[in-house]
């Protein structure tokens, strides 16, 4: 008898989770997955506080409570000029993760095919597989400013059209782990490709409000993209609360409606409390979300200096709290190997390159950097890596 199903066989645990741990037994500095180690800011505690007192604390509307829901719009319309319906148009799942699996699930079949970028957020690979697609891979380059090829893409789009066609991009910007900002020129540029080979396009924007140049363009709001797109956030990156799990996915309607049926079914609704927390926090003034972008950018700066000063050769991330690191100057070793002794030997964890990475060669000298860590923690973990 076969113990486990045949999805489980395709994927290993999270290495990201794997680092937490051996840095636990360790006493390393967890510069390895992307948790803020400061406090959620006052107004959203309060506000969850406030909603258990009055006994906000049975199911909510499956797809998310009506609060909620108009803040999520109306933020859409103050950020981005665009009117989304809160009735027709968005659900409300447990964390961005869940938004990705419920999306995908909605609208790929078993056998179809789904293109992701490397270096990818690492749950997107196994999210294709637990909905029965094929995954397809197109390198973000680290020696060309992570830019993808064009070439590339189209090829792979013209190459499965005799296998029934590509049926979803999965986009991620600001982009983890690499910190790219898709320009608006290659975002118009992939909406009319999705256009032309007709599929979806399902972008995970959860660091939209972390963003060092510029402004952050939902891909959703280039010319017609909005009828074939998916777009998901959350409250985990904004509001510094990743174990709240609250996500969002803005789609049209009769892909919401498919994908509500399958968020009923995987969680049935996210916390009820949270989500009554959630809407206050999301009409934070403008000033929050302005500061929010301020300080990280201030923690990526004395990150960078950090890394420069050890001697790695590090790339300015434009958007998100991560950056990547190159460790040959520094070692011959694996990145695998180098992240191992780095917790063990030095006392700070971080994440091997590969493990980003369809093709895991491509990352072999690439370590990932959280800096989501007050400046204390982060001119703590300076002094460690003077070891290296
Ligand atoms: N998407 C990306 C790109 C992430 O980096 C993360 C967390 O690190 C998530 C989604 C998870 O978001 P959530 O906590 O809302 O599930």
């Amino acid at each position: 008898m076969r113990k486990i199903s045949y999805k489980a066989e395709q994927f290993t645990e999270s290495v990201i989770r794997e680092m937490t741990r051996l840095a636990a037994q360790h006493e390393a500095i967890n510069l390895a997955q992307g948790f803020p180690n400061f406090s959620a800011p006052d107004f959203i505690k309060e506000a969850a506080c406030r909603a258990i007192r009055e006994d906000i604390n049975q199911y909510e509307v499956t797809w998310g409570s009506v609060a909620l829901r108009e803040a999520i719009a109306r933020n859409y319309r103050r950020f981005y000029d665009f009117q989304v319906d809160p009735e027709l148009e968005v659900t409300v799942c447990c964390g961005a993760t869940e938004c990705m699996i419920a999306s995908l699930l909605a609208v790929l079949d078993p056998g179809e095919h789904v293109i992701v970028f490397e270096p990818f957020y690492e749950n997107y690979g196994p999210d294709a597989i637990i909905a029965g697609a094929t995954p397809h891979f197109v390198t973000l380059d680290p020696e060309n400013n992570f830019a993808f090829s064009r070439e590339e893409l189209r090829e792979l789009c013209e190459s499965l059209v005799c296998k029934g066609g590509v049926r979803a991009l999965i986009l991620n910007s600001p982009n983890n782990p690499s910190g790219k900002v898709f320009s608006t020129e290659e975002l118009q540029w992939l909406a009319e490709l999705a256009e032309e080979f007709d599929f979806y396009l399902i972008t995970d924007e959860i660091y939209e409000h972390i963003i060092y140049e510029g402004l952050h363009v939902p891909i959703a709001t280039i010319g017609d993209a909005r009828a074939r797109t998916i777009t998901i956030s959350g409250l985990s990156k904004t509001f510094s609360v990743t174990g709240w799990r609250l996500g969002y996915i803005v789609a049209p309607p009769e892909v919401t409606s498919a994908i509500r049926k399958m968020h009923d079914f995987l969680t049935v609704g996210a916390p009820a409390p949270l989500q009554a927390a959630a809407a206050v926090a999301l009409d934070a003034p403008l000033e929050y979300y302005r500061g929010l972008s301020e300080e990280y950018r201030t923690r990526r700066d004395v990150m960078l200096n950090i890394l420069c000063k050890v001697g790695f050769r590090a790339w300015e991330p434009k958007g998100a709290y991560y950056i990547m690191a190159d460790i040959s100057p520094l070692t011959q070793k694996t990145d695998v190997e180098f992240v191992k002794d780095m917790i063990r030997q030095v006392g700070v964890a971080t994440v091997p390159g590969s493990s980003f990475f369809h093709r895991p060669e491509r990352g072999g000298n690439l370590i990932r950097f959280a800096f989501c860590k007050t400046v204390a923690l982060l001119e703590k973990a300076s002094q460690r890596l003077e070891k290296l």
